[in-house]
Formats: C-alpha cells, structure tokens, sequence
C-alpha cells in the first residue's frame, strides 16, 4: 500500500479521526497483562545476493573497563553517557554467531560460549531451533579463533561434537597455537583454562579437521580473510554472491561503544595488540572506503551493519530486513 499527498490531504485524515474513535471504543476493559519477562528469540536473517545469513545470539557478556588498559576513565563515562548505557565500570557486549546458507552448504561460523562463561552466554542451540536450523544438517563450522566464547558451544559438556556431520575449518595458525602443549605450559592459570576448552572443542572433530590459510576457500561464495592479531589465525569469512559482500569479521571489535571512536583501545585477550590494532585500523578503513557491510561478533546483536569515519569511526547499525 503506498500513500500520497493528495490522500492524505483529503480522506486521509478525516479516516485517521474514525480510526483513532474506533480505537478509543474498543480500548480493553480487562485487566492488566503479565509481563512477558523476556526478550524474544535472537535470530535475524540477511540476503547477501543469494547467499542468505542468519544471525545467531548466543547471550551478552560484561566486559570490565580494567580489559582495556588504554581507556580513559572520563572519556569513557562521555562515551557510556552518548551512547544511552549505564555509567559504570563495565560495558555491555552481545556474543553473535553467524548461519550462512549457500544453497549447497550450510555452514556456521562461531557457535558461542556453552557454559563456558556464565550464565548470560549459551542461548546458541535454543536460538538455533527458533531459527528451524537442525544442528545434524551443518556441513561445515569456521571458526574465526579458539577463544571460549566462539567455540564452547561446538561441543556438549561431555565432549561430543554439537555438529555431528560438520567438517571443523580453523586457521592453521590458531590451531597449531591453541594446541601446543609448549605455549600452553607458558600460560597463567586463566590462560591454561582457554587453552583446555579450545583443545576440549577441537578433539571430536580432530578427524574430519580442515585447516586453511589466508584467502582459502571455504566453500562456494565463503572466503577465508587474514585479520591477526586478538589470536594468530583470527580469521574473517568474506561472504560474496552476485555484487554484494558481507565481511564477518569476529573480533575486530569487542566494545563496540569503546572502539569504534577509539580504535587504539587493545582488549586485554589479544594475544598481540599492537597487531591487533593494526589490524583493527586497516580493516575499519576498508569498511568506510569500500561500503562494505560487515557482521561482528561483540557487535550489538544482530551484529550487522556498516562503518563510517566520524573523527574516529562509527558504527551505523542494518535497518531491519522485510525481504531478504
Ligand atoms: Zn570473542
């Protein structure tokens, strides 16, 4: 239905004066409603030409302002005051995962914390099954990196795969690091514990392992880009069809509010930072110059959108899809 000046003009707004009497005779007499008391299910579906990817949420996490050790405090309190959130010593972050259906494949890229980090984290199955996507039917799960809250929920707490039928796709740089019991035994205690639950995650599918380098094909449509630095291999996923692109892009950020303007701001988990910074740096840059849309894993959910420059940068988040 479209409207136009001239409806609006003439029966549009005398309608509008029956429509709003109506509304007042029929306002309900019965007694108030019980809040809901939670959010709906967290999935969202994008069309990238005929590829289509749907956003998964696994939960939020609270980041501790001590994480970014460049931060400034009041510079902080001015960014939590703009952007409308508490003022305080955390920041709030989603944890994204992301489905892409190809047509021939399906494949899931990250799958979340489990357990692994409290209990705001681990919504990735019931989110899934909202989403009708049957874990049994994933062909492939790429990984962006081997930190607890992308990979817990690959795995049950048992140790079984969750994807029983998916090839595990891993850069062999984040692979090789995560699984040295060398490196390992160099790690602090908190250290040790990502070390575990990356190697607890990747044994049930040690057989059907696929490791990739820079710029791999993952399947048709699905490209492996090199953004090292929070991890050796972490990786993006260009996702490409027809003439558009989505870049995930995993942890380019993990405080949207703090990093887009203030890129410089290393989270205390990068396994080099200066790198990362680097890396962070170069990749908004070819965000803005190219209008590329990218999908982000601490992004607020759905996690997608694109990055413009504003002094520093910032982040302007999709408008909801009605057709894909
Ligand atoms: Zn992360």
């Amino acid at each position: 239905m479209k409207f136009c000046r001239r409806q609006v003009l003439t029966g549009g707004v005398a309608g509008g004066m029956v429509l709003a009497g109506s509304l007042l005779g029929a306002r309900p007499v019965a007694a108030a409603q019980a809040l809901a008391g939670r959010q709906v299910p967290g999935i969202y579906r994008l069309g990238v030409g005929d590829i289509e990817v749907t956003a998964i949420l696994d939960g939020y996490i609270d980041l501790g302002i001590e994480l970014f050790p460049s931060a400034d405090a009041e510079e902080v309190t001015r960014l939590q005051r703009a952007n409308f959130v508490p003022v305080g010593p955390s920041v709030r972050g989603a944890v994204n995962a992301f489905v892409v259906n190809t047509g021939e494949k399906l494949v899931i890229v990250d799958a979340g914390a489990r357990d692994l980090m409290g209990p705001t984290l681990g919504q990735l199955p019931a989110n899934l099954e909202a989403a009708g996507i049957d874990p049994e039917a994933v062909d492939v799960v790429a990984l962006t990196h081997m930190h607890p809250d992308h990979i817990g929920g690959i795995v049950t707490a048992n140790g079984a795969a969750v994807f029983p039928n998916a090839e595990l796709v891993v850069h062999t740089d984040d692979w090789n690091f995560w699984m040295s019991p060398e490196i390992m035994e160099k790690a602090n205690e908190q250290g040790k514990m990502f070390f575990q639950a990356a190697q607890a995650a990747g044994t049930p599918y040690a057989k059907r392992l696929r490791q990739i380098g820079d710029d791999a094909e993952v399947v048709p449509g699905i490209r492996s880009v090199a953004l090292p630095g929070h991890t050796p291999g972490h990786t993006g996923y260009m996702i490409s069809s027809g003439d558009q692109s989505l870049l995930i892009w995993a942890d380019i950020v993990n405080a949207a509010i703090l990093q887009f303007p203030h890129p410089d701001w290393a989270i205390a988990f990068d396994i080099s930072p200066e790198v990362a910074i680097a890396t962070r740096r170069r990749t908004f840059e070819m965000a803005a110059t190219e209008r590329l849309m990218i999908a982000g894993m601490h992004v607020p959910f759905p996690g997608i959108g694109h990055v413009v420059r504003d002094g520093g940068f910032r982040f302007v988040p999709v408008s909801w899809n009605y057709e894909l």
